[in-house]
């Protein structure tokens, strides 16, 4: 497998990075995940407008041009295994002469990309997809979730804490009693004709997969969309929940702490958006 660090591809087995480097030493710094299918990167533009936006807000000049992240995506996609690739990319403060909070002039940033094999989800017959469990638990981040950093420790822990509780995925609750979003991806509910999920005003990550769903749905449906709080007891009522990601796409939850979600069963607005969704996918594809 190849990898793309700091100017050079090379093995994965040979990409070294030193101990003081800041993103060992502070997790000093911010990442992206790209999902490309058929070997295209999706929804590229947004997804590096969202780095440019996180590299920013912690004052790490963007190392690369988008012509040149472009370039070393399709090289890795070109040569890693797999059809359907997820890319990861990494850029850190850089590497310091010691290790000190105060961050020193002239660091030079470190660049990682690296991909591995991606199932795509929605692939298959949309009537053969199961829903997920979820459970709730308490939001235990900071309040700069909209940046897309490196530190992930609370949502380790929160995914962690899920898995031993049987459930897919964490979806995490403020301290308001309201939802914000899963330990790595974002929620929508379904309640009638309603299509509820929370504003990006709240300290959770926009992501490039909840404003596609948005985007779709506001390009030709009848449902109502409304970007709000979610207070966690409509989510327990809810007659569908879904979680969105680029690689876990949209998923239905259909169980959520041990109740089923709605009649337990993946839900009509879900087979519906996902349809919009696969097709917008498959057009690109095409293209
Ligand atoms: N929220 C969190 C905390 C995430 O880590 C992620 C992605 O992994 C998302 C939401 C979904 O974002 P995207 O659709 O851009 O993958």
């Amino acid at each position: 497998t190849q990898v793309y660090l700091n100017g050079r591809f090379i093995n994965q087995q040979d990409a070294m990075v030193s101990v003081m480097d800041r993103g060992f030493m502070f997790a000093d710094g911010a990442y992206e995940v790209i999902p490309a299918f058929y070997r295209v990167p999706f929804r590229i533009d947004q997804h590096l407008a969202r780095l440019d936006f996180s590299l920013s807000s912690i004052r790490i000049e963007n190392p690369l041009t988008h012509e040149q992240w472009r370039g070393v995506f399709d090289q890795l996609l070109a040569e890693n295994a797999g059809e359907h690739q997820s890319i990861y990319l990494q850029v850190t403060r850089g590497v310091a002469a010691d290790r000190n909070h105060l961050w020193p002039k002239g660091l030079v940033p470190t660049v990682l990309v690296m991909t591995s094999p991606l199932k795509m989800r929605l692939d298959e017959s949309l009537s053969d997809i199961q829903g997920i469990t979820a459970m709730t638990t308490e939001d235990l981040r900071w309040k700069r979730c909209d940046i897309k950093a490196i530190a992930l420790l609370p949502n380790v822990l929160h995914r962690q804490r899920a898995e031993e509780a049987g459930a897919d995925e964490a979806i995490l609750i403020n301290e308001q009693g309201q939802v914000t979003e899963g330990s790595s991806s974002n929620v929508f509910i379904v309640k009638g004709n309603e299509i509820a999920t929370p504003p990006k005003t709240m300290p959770i990550l926009g992501g490039i997969t909840r404003d596609l769903v948005i985007e779709l749905l506001q390009a030709g449906t009848q449902y109502k969309l409304s970007e709000r709080m979610l207070l966690q007891s409509e989510l327990r009522n809810a007659d569908e929940v879904w979680i969105t990601s680029s690689t876990k796409e949209i998923c239905p939850v259909t169980m959520l702490d041990s109740q089923p979600v709605g009649n337990g069963n993946v839900g009509p607005v879900w087979h519906d958006i996902a349809a919009r969704y696969q097709q917008y996918k498959l057009q690109l594809a095409a293209d």
